[in-house]
């Protein structure tokens, strides 16, 4: 491939893609496989590539998604003509102020864009996980969404074409959890195991996983990284023996020292991608500089904006390759801060600290450690809609949580039950007082955030005040 071949390649790679891709016929679908291999193989070099020429990639991408937001949505075209925009350089999209998901929302359905031949209907719609209390709906064209999300899982060195080749050809996943990439990856899905941290201690499930991940091995495990940790421990106690050929962990932050157990214990090496349902994949952990991301650039512009000077800068995402929701400067409620110089990997991948949502688990008297998506999780079963009503369980001490609930429903008396009988089920024997508290509305982190869970060292950002306004 000659240089010009590979900018090509990078900037527009649906043009190599068969056409008519979709979730379900990409498993042994041998022109997916072939394409999927080049641009896996071309994105390897592209991270070694100078500065300038990365950015180069991203700029032509950039220019490519305005112009088609200028031919195909009026929307947008007055969003940038309201604020000088034009595309002319990557600083320029700092002309573009820096959104929340609620901003996004309270522009209502007018930033749904589709092209010539597209139907909104045929399109796939996917509403964000609700952590933070607002849902969103992003609008995807499969193909598209194939194109940008599966690169970014296989990157890492350890696929050769052969193991992609052999991966793709069968059923060969095995998810711990509803990881988002459920949904791409669903031709590949032996089997999801729809489950909490609890549901691992039980024996016979396990068994049940065990033989699962046999029957599809060599297996890749995806799952939440505290479930598969969890996993870890029996396995290492001599449970069982897997044959894995990598584990992806997603969803949230991973201490170092849990995540060489895993890797340890499995004897592969533990995927770390950073990823939320907006954006899709942002970056993947250094394997030379652990606890730091590197930025997928062909796909993603990351920038931090610092609030004030005491804290960490809120990183905002630019996606370059999602037409149909636009996702431009747009905050994701985490934050970290770009390092600079140059990494020991020798990649030119923008390198960030993500500092993330490693506070977000409820801290048990025994010092036992639940994560909150397992709080969410109880929500929904217990029958709570996140996104018509609003409500915020506080760890207020070690052995007392309070859920503040504001919601119309008449009939919440017989949710509330449910949830008070699931969370202890959650919390087994530890002594833990959890009361309900009913509100008129639910106050918001520093004026910004809306969270469902507030972990205790948080609790005291809300005063009294908010609470009866
Ligand atoms: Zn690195």
């Amino acid at each position: 491939m000659t240089p010009q071949e590979k900018l090509d390649w990078l900037v527009s790679p649906e043009k190599f893609y068969p056409k008519d891709l979709c979730f379900e016929n990409l498993r042994g679908n041998r022109g997916f496989i072939d394409a999927f291999i080049t641009h896996v193989e071309l994105l390897r070099e592209f991270q070694f590539w100078e500065k300038e020429k990365i950015e180069e990639v991203q700029l032509l991408k950039l220019r490519k998604m305005v112009n088609w937001l200028f031919a195909h949505s009026k929307f947008w075209s007055d969003y940038f003509k309201k604020n000088n925009f034009t595309g002319e350089s990557l600083d320029s999209i700092k002309q573009l102020p820096i959104i929340t998901r609620t901003d996004l929302i309270s522009f209502g359905d007018d930033i749904y864009v589709t092209g010539e031949n597209e139907n909104i209907s045929s399109l796939h719609k996917k509403y964000t996980s609700g952590t933070s209390g607002t849902i969103l709906k992003t609008i995807r064209d499969e193909r598209d969404w194939v194109i940008a999300s599966f690169p970014c899982l296989f990157r890492n060195e350890i696929f050769s074409a052969d193991t992609l080749k052999d991966l793709f050809s069968r059923r060969s996943a095995v998810y711990l959890g509803m990881s988002g990439s459920r949904t791409t990856s669903r031709a590949f899905i032996r089997r999801l195991f729809s489950i909490s941290d609890v549901d691992l201690d039980d024996k016979k499930t396990r068994e049940e996983m065990y033989h699962e991940i046999q029957a599809a091995s060599p297996a890749f495990l995806v799952g939440f990284a505290s479930h598969i940790s969890r996993f870890a421990r029996y396995v290492f106690e001599g449970e069982a023996k897997l044959s894995l050929t990598a584990i992806f962990i997603t969803g949230e932050a991973i201490a170092l020292d849990e995540r060489i157990f895993i890797e340890k214990t499995f004897g592969v090496p533990v995927i770390n991608i950073l990823s939320t349902s907006e954006t899709e994949h942002i970056g993947f952990e250094c394997d030379k500089n652990k606890e730091n991301f590197h930025v997928f650039s062909d796909r993603i512009i990351l920038e931090t904006e610092k609030l004030s000077a005491s804290e960490e800068g809120e990183i905002a995402i630019t996606v370059l390759d999602f037409k149909n929701t636009p996702i431009i400067r747009y905050f994701i409620q985490d934050s970290g801060s770009i390092l600079s110089g140059s990494c020991s990997c020798k990649s030119n991948l923008p390198l960030f600290q993500f500092k993330g949502r490693r506070d977000e688990e409820v801290v048990l008297p025994s010092g036992k450690k639940i994560r909150s998506i397992n709080l969410n999780q109880r929500l929904f079963s217990a029958g709570f809609n996140l996104a018509t009503e609003q409500i915020q369980i506080r760890q207020e001490s070690l052995n007392h949580l309070k859920i503040l609930i504001a919601s119309k429903d008449p009939v919440a008396e017989k949710k509330e039950t449910r949830l008070l009988l699931s969370l202890s089920e959650l919390f087994k024997d530890e002594k833990i007082k959890v009361e309900i508290e009913r509100v008129d509305s639910i106050p918001l982190i520093k004026e910004r955030k809306y969270r469902v869970f507030v972990p205790l060292r948080n609790s005291e950002h809300y005063s009294d005040k908010a609470l009866n306004s």
